[in-house]
């Protein structure tokens, strides 16, 4: 993975709670009246979305979003690749030059800046490829071309299927608080266990067998053995935040791939495997090695998960 510190993160809510609230109900009567004349599941279009809002989120080179669906279709995409006006918002033009941009909203206008004409257009792209999953996987990838984005789209979808609203923005602290267990920051640090370079990550240290929880609602991306992780796991967020687990004693029963977990949820408990083959235990004190990473749809890049993990003891507490 691709690490560059520098790069400061927000978790979860940027805005008021309120503001939130309203948005995430406008976005879903956009993506359920959209589903309605497209027959493309909301859930589809909220990952969608959702993922983009994310790319966009984190990089400087797509402009910002001037309405709440936050897809980004480029202007030679928008308007078709041999269209001499970039800026056309002719549906008809635009549908000769092969253009996906179409009219959403009944005002004869293709605009990229509208939420509905680009939620509509982009529903209407994958439709053309069918409404079944498999088909849509393959409208996906032709337009992503790029497997990550595909994969995390799906993980998206996952999640907004399963829990039927968009709020999915809960955390939870990876340890019980009736457990002993302590932490300080450690970021950056040249020493520590989990990679040669920096510290990227916490650790906390707790007894073999304590507890360890899902810090979100996310889904599975990876389990197993890695030689200097030990047992660990890895799960994505709807922020396209990847939590990673590292040096477990082992793994709850029934954990896969590809699975849907909440905050709290048991993962596995403490251990200290890793800096060997598979099995290998026991080479330093017993922790939970915490990490987080970030995807901007190009590279992944780790950050310092200390101040969030604060915030969630304080909430789980609170609780
Ligand atoms: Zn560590």
């Amino acid at each position: 993975m691709m690490t560059t510190s520098a790069q400061s993160v927000t978790l979860g809510a940027e805005k008021p709670k309120d503001t939130q609230n309203e948005e995430q109900k406008k976005l879903m009567s956009l993506y359920k009246n959209v589903e309605a004349v497209t027959n493309i599941p909301w859930y589809i279009l909220a990952a969608i979305d959702q993922y983009e809002r994310n790319v966009r989120h984190s990089r400087n080179d797509i402009p910002k979003a001037e309405g709440l669906i936050e897809i980004y279709i480029k202007p030679e995409v928008w308007t078709g690749p041999l269209n001499p006006n970039k800026e056309d918002k002719n549906p008809t033009s635009i549908g000769l030059f092969g253009g996906i941009g179409e009219d959403g909203d009944g005002d004869d206008l293709a605009d990229p800046n509208n939420d509905m004409d680009v939620l509509y257009s982009f529903a209407h792209y994958l439709e053309s490829y069918g409404t079944d999953l498999e088909n849509l996987k393959i409208g996906l990838w032709d337009y992503y071309q790029r497997d990550k984005s595909v994969g995390l789209i799906l993980g998206h979808m996952k999640l907004y299927k399963k829990y039927g609203h968009l709020k999915l923005d809960k955390h939870a602290f990876p340890v019980p608080l009736n457990h002993n267990y302590s932490y300080k920051n450690t970021w950056g640090d040249a020493r520590g266990w989990g990679g040669r370079r920096i510290h990227e990550g916490t650790d906390i240290f707790a007894n073999y067998g304590v507890p360890v929880r899902a810090t979100c609602f996310g889904v599975i991306e990876m389990k197993g053995w890695n030689k200097f992780g030990g047992w660990r796991i890895g799960i994505r967020d709807i922020d396209n935040t990847y939590h990673y687990f590292a040096h477990l004693n082992g793994f709850a029963d029934g954990l896969a791939v590809g699975q849907v977990v909440e905050p709290g949820q048991l993962i596995g408990s403490v251990g200290s495997s890793g800096y060997g083959p598979p099995g290998t235990s026991g080479k330093f004190p017993p922790h939970l090695h915490y990490g987080l990473y970030k995807d901007n749809g190009r590279t992944e890049w780790s950050f310092d998960p200390y101040p969030h993990l604060r915030a969630w003891e304080r909430a789980d507490r609170n609780r």
